[in-house]
């Protein structure tokens, strides 16, 4: 059995800082920054929440570019627990949620193994964000009763098989992380009989000024992001609940 860890007085928060604007951190998460003297931020986390920041906070980026971590994982780990042990309170800050598609679960061990427990502060997630932001429900009773939080980022293997299988039928699926891996995602999709004609958006910078959608079918998208140059962040939402869309803009008129 492995040896107890001692317990350390800290205040350790892992914070989801929302999906883009600033507008959309949380009351809670904001009176965290402010409490803290450190404070480390990912590359999806808008810079503009900085400023509750103490003055004289000691602010660590430690984002990403091109998928690239520029600091790896572990030594973002070994990172928090260094200023865990320097300062009293310590704020991580995570894009959209820290607990989907955000490693906040193995910081959060990391951080257990040394001792220090984390007080975890949700964020809204991308997902739920893009949609609301596009006026797109992503459950309806009439189009979709479930939702599937997908990745399209494939760590190793590339094996996109996993999306050949999805039934959308009465579902709807937000992909993560997919923008890149788009021609390879529909390919698998388009497998199933009749998939092709499913609708899809995607959401490139969501509740930013920069926001932009596209709108097409499994057997078109790949042609239009190209046309338009769709870039991350994005996000891809597949399902019949893009009808409804069509829906409001014809009841609208
Ligand atoms: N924890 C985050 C997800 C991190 S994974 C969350 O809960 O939202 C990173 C992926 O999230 C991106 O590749 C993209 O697919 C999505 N994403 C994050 N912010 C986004 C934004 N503002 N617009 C579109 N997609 C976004």
């Amino acid at each position: 059995m492995s040896q107890p860890v001692e317990k350390k007085e800290k205040k350790i928060y892992l914070i989801g800082a929302g999906p883009g604007d600033p507008k959309l951190l949380t009351l809670k998460a904001i009176e965290a920054i402010q409490a803290s003297q450190a404070i480390l931020y990912d590359q999806l986390v808008n810079p503009d929440v900085l400023q509750y920041a103490q003055p004289g906070a000691n602010l660590v980026f430690v984002g990403k570019k091109k998928g690239k971590h520029i600091i790896p994982q572990d030594d973002i780990n070994k990172l928090l627990v260094e200023l865990a042990g320097t300062y009293d309170t310590v704020s991580r800050l995570k894009g959209g949620d820290p607990f989907i598609f955000g490693r906040g679960g193995e910081e959060l061990e990391h951080l257990a193994i040394h001792g220090y427990s984390c007080e975890v502060i949700p964020g809204i997630t991308s997902a739920a964000a893009a949609a609301a932001y596009i006026g797109l429900p992503l459950t309806h009773r009439n189009y979709s009763s479930q939702i599937i939080f997908i990745t399209g980022h494939k760590k190793e293997d590339g094996d996109y098989s996993e999306f050949t299988s999805l039934d959308l039928h009465d579902k709807t699926a937000v992909i993560y992380m997919g923008v890149t891996a788009l021609h390879e995602i529909v390919r698998e999709m388009c497998r199933k009989e009749g998939n092709c004609e499913l609708p899809i958006a995607i959401i490139e910078n969501a509740t930013l000024p920069s926001q932009r959608v596209i709108r097409g079918t499994l057997g078109n998208i790949v042609e239009i992001a190209s046309h338009t140059q769709i870039t991350p962040p994005a996000l891809i939402i597949i399902g019949n609940i893009i009808k409804f869309m069509d829906r409001i803009e014809e009841v609208m008129k």
